[in-house]
């Protein structure tokens, strides 16, 4: 039996597959075409894709005895559930082993784009840095500013308990209210009441561009947008515009369509902080998260029930669709 795995990954946790006599083939570098992957994927009964595998019906027609699809991310919006679903493959995630790492990195976000720190290393690295001055790089100071969380579910609540450290004040918004010491607001509300944004709703239907242009142009003067979540949840468009204009900046880890083409106009606005969709790139929450990725799927492979199963959900993208692309659509 064969286990197809799109990356290599970090940690043993893979020698538990061929400890229990499966088969692993693994596909060494970086992006995997879509021709390859159809190629690779035959004959598996198991896959461990990232969030840069498209995994459409194609994918999942061309490996017939296919039985799980255990992502290596907590979100699964490159997955089609609804297909896999009519297959009956199982989809499982790794949830809460990357919420740390990921409310990490928003904060770190955070920092350099209300210190202006990413701007600051390169004055000084360009030999800018001749003298102090009390007005040089002026920033944010974070203290007393209300931070409004978009999704207030495993990282959004990890985000919220660093920003108290900070001495932030902090509002949320979520489809639910929860039994949380914060205030729950409609999002419209949370928009204009907020110095800094952070979105950490998954990608769905009803969050796909949810930070569209006139929900944009609604924030604070000064706002701060923070999106660790996924690309396709902002108006990239709508966001150069409001970055060039009303926002104090942005602080991106994950971008539309992603990843970002060199030239794009984005890169070019000094208020934006862009990282390579790193959120979990912490060496030992990626090692848990194979270790996760591979017990989900062992468990399934085995009969058993995985620890991390994934919601079948009534909606699917558009196979069309490319990984992370603006052309994604649903039915
Ligand atoms: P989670 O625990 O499931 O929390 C998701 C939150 O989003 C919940 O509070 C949920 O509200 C809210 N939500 C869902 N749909 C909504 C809608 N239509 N409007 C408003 N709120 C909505 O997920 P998580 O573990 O925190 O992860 C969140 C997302 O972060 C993942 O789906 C993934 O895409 C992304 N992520 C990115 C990275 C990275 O590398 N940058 C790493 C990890 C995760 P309710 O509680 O009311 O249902």
């Amino acid at each position: 039996m064969r286990v197809l795995v799109t990356r290599t990954l970090p940690g043993k946790a893979l020698d538990r597959l061929r400890e229990r006599g499966l088969e692993v083939e693994v596909h060494r570098g970086f992006f995997l075409p879509k021709e390859e992957l159809l190629k690779r994927v035959e004959g598996a009964v198991g896959l461990i894709p990232t969030v840069e595998d498209r995994i459409d019906a194609e994918v999942m027609d061309r490996a017939k005895g296919l039985k799980v699809i255990a992502c290596y991310s907590v979100g699964v919006d490159h997955v089609d559930l609804e297909a896999a679903r009519l297959r009956s493959i199982r989809v499982t995630n790794t949830p809460d082993v990357l919420t740390e790492a990921t409310a990490d990195l928003t904060l770190a976000l955070l920092l350099a784009v209300a210190r202006r720190v990413v701007e600051g290393a390169a004055y000084a690295r360009d030999g800018l840095w001749k003298a102090w001055h009390p007005e040089l790089l002026l920033g944010l100071d974070l203290q007393g500013l209300t931070l409004g969380l978009v999704g207030m579910g495993r990282i959004g609540q990890a985000v919220a308990k660093r920003a108290l450290a900070f001495g932030m004040r902090v509002v949320y918004h979520a489809r639910t209210p929860k039994p949380l010491p914060y205030p729950f607001l409609p999002l419209e509300e949370l928009l204009e009441t907020a110095d800094i944004v952070s979105l950490h709703t998954p990608l769905t239907p009803e969050t796909h561009r949810l930070m569209d242009r006139r929900r944009l142009l609604s924030m604070k003067p000064g706002t701060i947008l923070l999106n660790t979540a996924r690309g396709g949840l902002v108006d990239t468009e709508a966001l150069v515009e409001a970055l060039r204009g009303h926002l104090f900046g942005a602080g991106l880890d994950v971008t539309d369509p992603e990843p970002l083409p060199p030239d794009h106009p984005l890169y070019r606005l000094r208020n934006a902080v862009i990282t390579p969709h790193i959120g979990s790139a912490g060496r030992t929450t990626r090692e848990r998260m194979a270790e996760v990725a591979v017990e989900n799927l062992l468990a399934v492979l085995e009969g058993r029930e995985p620890p991390n199963p994934v919601a079948y959900a009534p909606w699917a993208f558009s196979s069309a669709s490319s990984a992370g692309s603006s052309a994604a659509s649903w039915a």
